[in-house]
């Protein structure tokens, strides 16, 4: 018996805002990633664009939304003296320094 394909969806609803994008890999940050259901699409604008150089882009909302939650989080928990240094961080290197936290397992 022959495997039928599966259907091809032309475009795809942007799970978080539900703005219509085309089921591209441009368009879609979750093209051929099949994480969840069929015809879940993530927009550039939520899911982030990984080829943007700069930091906000490349987050995108999402990406933004889950480290801002946690950069408050950090912030709130480091003494004095390593908050104040914390401060000076550029958003870029507050996101690495939570990322480093979040692969060591410290936070979740
Ligand atoms: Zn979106």
């Amino acid at each position: 018996m022959e495997q039928a394909e599966k259907p091809e969806h032309a475009y795809v609803k942007c799970s978080c805002c539900g703005e219509l994008i085309k089921n591209s890999p441009e368009e879609n940050n979750d093209f051929g990633q099949n994480s969840y259901d069929e015809g879940f699409g993530m927009c550039r604008e939520c899911g982030g664009d990984p080829n943007s150089d700069d930091i906000l882009t490349r987050l995108g909302w999402a990406g933004r939304t889950f480290f801002d939650a946690r950069i408050d989080i950090v912030r709130e928990r480091l003494k004095p003296e390593t908050r104040a240094k914390f401060d000076v961080m550029s958003y870029e290197r507050q996101v690495a320094f939570v990322s480093r936290l979040l692969e060591r397992g410290v936070m979740i």
